[in-house]
């Protein structure tokens, strides 16, 4: 097979990573008492399962004492659930056929009920890794073979789908011959500090979960029992809205110091998990707003670049569409009937990338036209 260029997103234990001698770098075998070890997965039918837990309908639960911790997550909100209990010492991969699976579920649950056991299998959490490169030449790793994470906040498979977006738009650029192969570059200057941040997010995450200690007492009867169960339940309560109220992490991550963005010199807000300021400030997402017509702005964005223009104008776009056109970029402009807008983005003109990042903002369009070969990587 021959190819001009090769992305090996072939998981964590990634062929083309290992024959480009690239290594992963960060924490590995974390041990925690939960998300820090040997995990088994049971993927389970069970159409009672809802009538018997004695709790109110719920998307995951989270059971806890000192012999086993798990979460049981509902697949499709009826029947379908997967189990994720920690394994203890001793107990591997081995060991566990479809009745110990059955059994392990079971413990969990504190009651039997009629299931089916679709599937089970080990897996291993305590990893916060990204490799040491995301590319050589013309190779590129992404998503698990770039960066392999403990499954806290569920944030592997949405990094990896930002690499893709990220790399989709530059690989198309360079086989267009829009942009030099340089282009190429950012990548890794771009998504290897992002890959960093969100592993050490999701390790916060799985510390905060998985350093909790349930103790023996905390299923006796008695006020010491209830001491530890409410303990345990405001621990866990904390925890969740932690884990899984992450806008902040989800929408706030940024290019800063990109070769491709264009700094406006302006701070962007502080990244904070549970927080989501949206800002316009170059190399972050931009934000979002509903149109008059009921549509997202980011619907009405061009598939390729896009040229926000905001307020009243007028503007200068003419010198940036003539230039756009001399280098060879798919450029549109957009300008949405929503005044509010130039207040939310602090511009009259904004520059959005293929893959809905800010690379610019300002008033004129003049300022622009000289970083218009910079954003291509040029
Ligand atoms: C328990 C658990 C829960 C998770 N929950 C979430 C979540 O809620 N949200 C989230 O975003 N992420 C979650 N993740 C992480 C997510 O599953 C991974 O980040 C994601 O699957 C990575 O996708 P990928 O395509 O990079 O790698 P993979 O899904 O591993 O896919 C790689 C593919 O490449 C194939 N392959 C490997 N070698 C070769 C070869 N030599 N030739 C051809 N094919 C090959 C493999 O067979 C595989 O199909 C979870 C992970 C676990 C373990």
């Amino acid at each position: 097979m021959r190819a001009q260029f090769l992305v090996g997103a072939d998981g964590p234990r990634s062929l083309v990573r290992t024959h480009l001698g690239i290594g992963y770098a960060g924490a590995s075998d974390i041990k925690r008492d939960f998300m820090g070890g040997l995990m088994l997965a049971v993927y389970l039918r069970s159409p009672q399962m809802y009538a018997r837990i004695p709790h109110d309908r719920a998307w995951m639960y989270v059971t806890v004492n000192a012999q086993r911790r798990a979460l049981l997550v509902a697949v499709d909100g009826q029947q379908d659930f997967a189990l994720h209990a920690a394994l203890q010492e001793g107990e591997d991969s081995e060991g566990i056929d479809e009745s110990a699976a059955r059994q392990l579920v079971i413990q969990v649950l504190g009651f039997d009920v009629e299931m089916e056991i679709l599937s089970h299998q080990t897996w291993m959490a305590g990893h916060a890794l990204v490799a040491e490169r995301f590319s050589k030449g013309r190779v590129f790793l992404m998503g698990d073979a770039a960066h392999l994470f403990t499954p806290t906040g569920g944030l592997g498979y949405n990094t990896a789908v930002e690499d893709a977006v990220n790399l989709g738009w530059k690989l198309a650029s360079v086989g267009k011959s829009i942009s030099p192969l340089a282009l190429l570059d950012s990548y890794e200057a771009e998504r290897r500090p992002l890959a960093v941040r969100n592993t050490s997010y999701a390790r916060q995450f799985a510390d905060s979960v998985g350093l909790f200690v349930a103790r023996e007492a905390l299923e006796d009867d008695g006020p010491q029992g209830q001491a530890l169960r409410q303990e345990a339940s405001d621990v866990l309560n904390a925890h969740v809205r932690l884990e899984f109220n992450i806008p902040g992490v989800t929408f706030g991550g940024r290019y800063e110091g990109s070769p491709l963005i264009i700094s406006d010199g302006t701070s962007p807000p502080p990244d904070t998990a549970n927080d989501y300021q949206p800002s316009a400030c170059p190399g972050g997402r931009p934000p979002h707003a509903w149109l008059p017509d009921g549509r997202s702005l980011f619907d009405a964005f061009h598939r390729e670049w896009t040229l926000l223009l905001l307020g009243q104008g007028p503007w200068d776009a003419s010198v940036v569409m003539e230039e756009a056109q001399a280098l060879g970029m798919d450029l549109s402009l957009v300008q949405p009937d929503l005044p509010e807008l130039q207040a939310l983005y602090q511009a009259s003109m904004v520059l959005i990338r293929p893959d809905h990042i800010v690379a610019w903002r300002g008033k004129h369009g003049a300022d622009l036209v000289p970083f218009l070969p910079q954003v291509l990587g040029h």
